[in-house]
């Protein structure tokens, strides 16, 4: 009997990331493998997606920068959210390129001991709030890092900024704001390469928000980035599936050995529905680790593959119908996944 278990399709993961790096192109693509690549995991879809267009990674903290390091990969790799015992001195050592938002985490750069300049990306805020320099700290942040590049300490690769995925109409907002920063950092004799600031959404939609790179993180996981758009329409492919076998059957309910505690949104259950042999059958109860299935009237036998959620070709739900049913988004069905099952990585 199979075993619950999580199915990685890299082929699909590689067919995304060639769609979504052809459709930006000349820009960049920077794939984002952050909480363990959206919960497929690192490694793996960090090697998979250098393969395949992408030329950079993004992953949060510099823990799993450095894990993307171990593993043997020398593409850029670059980390933006820092605390005050960030270890920024490996972070150098192992060529991280490091987002920067405020003065402080400049001055921790400044002041680790490296045989080599840091490589930094400072961030402006645009309106999302949740880090990057307010317009007012920007002009010290940006002396700062031009001062520091004039010792030899940081060279500035790029500025760049977050859109929050809202309207198009604020994203021309954000976008707006983060060209009048980049005007005040060349005023201050700021003036690097590189430009950034759209991820999946703007990306795809908003050419002129492409500048020099694309951050791209859930749309190449095969999950559209809109409400009114799925992934299949924009062509890209789901790339995780989520499958356990039916492990008792009993009056025509099947139990199936994945619950709550694997990442199944409990408040989707009423209307989430499995597929089993290529038919539906609506779940009737989530347990921690167990949920049940009505299977009435069907020919359903133990030791049956159930599909909680795939790629949506043979009967079973997406990810993204998940989301609906959970109203939630698309990445907290797959990123919510738990380290507990096993990956099995197909293509
Ligand atoms: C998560 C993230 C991305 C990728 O976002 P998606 O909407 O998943 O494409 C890009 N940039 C930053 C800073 C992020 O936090």
């Amino acid at each position: 009997m199979s075993e619950p278990r999580l199915e990685v399709d890299l082929e699909a993961f590689r067919h995304n990331v060639r769609l979504l790096s052809e459709l930006v192109a000349p820009a960049r693509t920077m794939l984002a493998v952050k909480a363990n690549a959206y919960g497929h995991g690192l490694v793996p879809l960090a090697k998979a997606a250098l393969e395949s267009g992408a030329d950079s990674l993004a992953v949060l903290e510099v823990p799993a920068a450095l894990a993307v390091r171990r593993a043997g990969i020398t593409a850029q790799v670059f980390a933006w959210l820092h605390g005050p015992e960030t270890d920024f001195v490996s972070a150098i050592e192992f060529d991280v390129d490091l987002g920067v938002s405020a003065l402080w985490q400049l001055e921790l750069i400044v002041a680790a001991p490296k045989g080599k300049p840091a490589r930094i990306h400072l961030k402006v805020d645009t309106g999302l709030h949740r880090n990057g320099a307010s317009p007012a700290e920007w002009p010290a942040l940006v002396s700062a890092a031009v001062a520091a590049e004039h010792e030899g300490s940081v060279v500035v690769e790029a500025l760049w900024s977050h859109l929050a995925d809202a309207s198009p109409e604020d994203d021309a907002e954000a976008l707006a704001r983060f060209h009048e920063a980049v005007a005040v950092a060349a005023a201050l004799g700021c003036r690097p390469p590189l430009l950034h600031l759209a991820a999946s959404s703007a990306g795809i939609r908003e050419p002129e928000a492409r500048l020099g790179l694309v951050r791209f993180g859930i749309a190449a996981y095969g999950i559209s980035p809109f409400d009114d758009q799925s992934g299949a329409r924009l062509g890209l492919r789901p790339v995780m599936a989520m499958r356990a076998p039916v492990s008792s059957l009993l009056d025509g309910v099947a139990t199936v050995g994945l619950g709550s505690a694997d990442g199944i949104q409990v408040p989707a259950i009423g209307k989430a529905q499995v597929a089993i042999r290529g038919r539906r059958y609506p779940i009737l109860a989530l347990d921690v680790d167990t949920l049940t299935v009505d299977v009435a009237h069907s020919n359903i036998a133990v030791g049956d593959d159930v599909t909680i959620f795939g790629p949506g070709d043979a009967g079973e739900a997406t990810a993204e119908e998940w989301a609906a049913w959970g109203e939630t988004i698309g990445d907290e069905i797959v990123a919510r996944a738990s380290e507990r099952l096993p990956r099995v990585y197909l293509g």
